[in-house]
């Protein structure tokens, strides 16, 4: 048995450990075309924030810990063709620039996700960045070290978008974030929820809504930002406007995959080609209430679905059952997170549904550090099963949507939620925590 992995970041790395496990005997060979392995993006911010120096943190397992496990990795090795007939790859070595092929048994695409990179006037200016990888993580830390690094512009008010501005704020630049839409975290969350974490962010940084950023001005470096508004000085910029599948190659054979290029896959990790598997960025997953195939990019879904194809490929047989898109961040002094579906989606999957909204606090007055909570719940309108829930608010917020996604993976309604036996005591919560509430005036 052959396993070919070709990516060796959350998805193929989680891969390659658990077919490994499940097949002592197999050959696993990884190609990845960068000089990284098994790196985790979701510290970036943190590392550029200073949260801590040393990068190799960010690194869950090196090329050693691979080969000791009998794993082979060809770094700087970029997989350029696939011959599904054949089953064979054709790769070309970074290094020596020359191609060669290989073959599998079963092969893995975890090939992950490409920054949207929108067309902008002047992009090649130096101190613009996108924010994907190591290298790009040190690119921006270096360049944020120079004290006269002062204006930073974030284009985009995404997750990434949103936790960079944090970290930029700490190294006390002075960040404008320019959003396109008319709410940050448009995609993710609604309106109740998104005026509060706007309210936060104001309170720290310039923050423009419905503009558009047209290019940039400068000499070599990047100098100012030209928008459909205005312009604005830039020392430098992040771009931070979304992300889309990495997966152009592969449509030429034929795997299905949605309108932005995710490649579906079924429950266990397979496409529609026989013995080749996706798992990663690269993937649409199946949504639990939505019973639709959805592209949400993260870690938690990467390194989920690429243990699973690990064992599959390995000759196992274990379903992915399906996301509800948990998801979290922390900008400021909110945390929020969100699972199931928003109203938006809800109402775009036409599903009968009500709300509750409830805002409480996170626990009692006399213990320091007492803040404002909000949560909306969606549920259905006829069988007053939870669809959705979003939580944001201060310390102990987020944690709580872990709560909600259990409730709506268990298919929940929302009126047993009034007599829940939630944990109570004073730095934690009040006697009736704020889902109880949301339970009991749920109409
Ligand atoms: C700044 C940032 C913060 C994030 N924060 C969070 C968070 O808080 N929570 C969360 O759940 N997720 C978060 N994410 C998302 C998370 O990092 C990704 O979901 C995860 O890294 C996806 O892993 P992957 O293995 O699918 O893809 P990738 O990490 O994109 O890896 C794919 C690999 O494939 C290689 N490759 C591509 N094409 C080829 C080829 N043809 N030949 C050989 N190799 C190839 C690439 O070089 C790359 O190394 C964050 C991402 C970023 C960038």
């Amino acid at each position: 048995m052959k396993i070919i992995i070709i990516g060796a970041q959350a998805a193929g790395a989680s891969a390659a450990a658990k077919a490994r496990r499940t097949a002592p005997d197999a050959t696993i060979r990884i190609y990845e075309k960068s000089d990284i392995v098994s790196f985790g993006a979701c510290g970036l911010p943190y590392f550029i924030g200073d949260n801590f120096t040393d990068p190799n943190e960010m690194i869950s397992r090196t090329p050693e810990q691979f080969q000791k496990d009998g794993i082979e990795i060809k770094l700087l090795h970029e997989v350029i063709n696939i011959d599904i007939n054949s089953k064979k790859i054709t790769v070309k070595d970074l290094r020596s620039g020359q191609n060669f092929d290989d073959n599998y048994d079963k092969l893995l695409i975890a090939v992950g996700a490409n920054p949207i990179n929108p067309i902008l006037s002047n992009r090649q200016l130096k101190n613009i960045f996108t924010l994907r990888d190591l290298h790009d993580g040190l690119a921006i830390k270096k360049v944020l070290t120079n004290p006269d690094i002062k204006n930073v512009v974030v284009v985009g008010a995404g997750y990434i978008g949103l936790e960079i501005a944090e970290s930029l704020v700490s190294l006390k630049k002075n960040v404008r974030i320019i959003q396109l839409d008319e709410r940050v975290l448009i995609e993710s969350f609604d309106q109740q929820i998104t005026d509060v974490i706007e309210e936060n962010i104001k309170q720290y940084c310039d923050l423009h809504l419905q503009e558009r950023v047209q290019g940039f001005e400068g000499e070599h470096i990047v100098t100012h930002v030209i928008t459909n508004k205005g312009l604005y000085p830039a020392d430098a910029v992040i771009i931070a406007t979304g992300v889309k599948p990495n997966s152009d190659i592969y449509k030429n054979i034929g795997i299905n995959m949605l309108g932005n290029g995710a490649i579906i896959t079924d429950s266990l990790g397979q496409t529609n080609i026989a013995d080749v598997y996706a798992a990663g960025d690269c993937v649409a997953l199946n949504h639990r209430v939505s019973q639709s195939m959805v592209y949400i990019p993260l870690a938690t879904g990467a390194n989920k679905l690429g243990k699973i194809v690990g064992e599959n490929m390995a000759g196992g047989h274990y379903e992915y059952p399906g996301t509800i898109g948990t998801s979290a961040l922390k900008t400021f002094d909110i945390e929020a997170g969100r699972t199931g579906l928003t109203e938006n989606e809800v109402k775009k999957a036409q599903i009968p549904y009500k709300i509750v909204v409830v805002k409480d606090k996170n626990h009692s007055n006399y213990v320091a550090g007492q803040t404002s909570v909000i949560a909306k719940l969606i549920y259905h309108a006829d069988t007053r099963v939870i669809l959705g829930g979003q939580i944001a608010g201060g310390s102990g917020s987020a944690l709580r949507v872990n709560t909600l996604a259990t409730a709506i993976w268990s298919h929940l309604s929302i009126d047993e939620l009034t007599m829940m036996d939630f944990l109570y005591a004073p730095p934690f919560s009040r006697p009736w925590d704020i889902l109880n509430i949301a339970g009991s005036i749920a109409k």
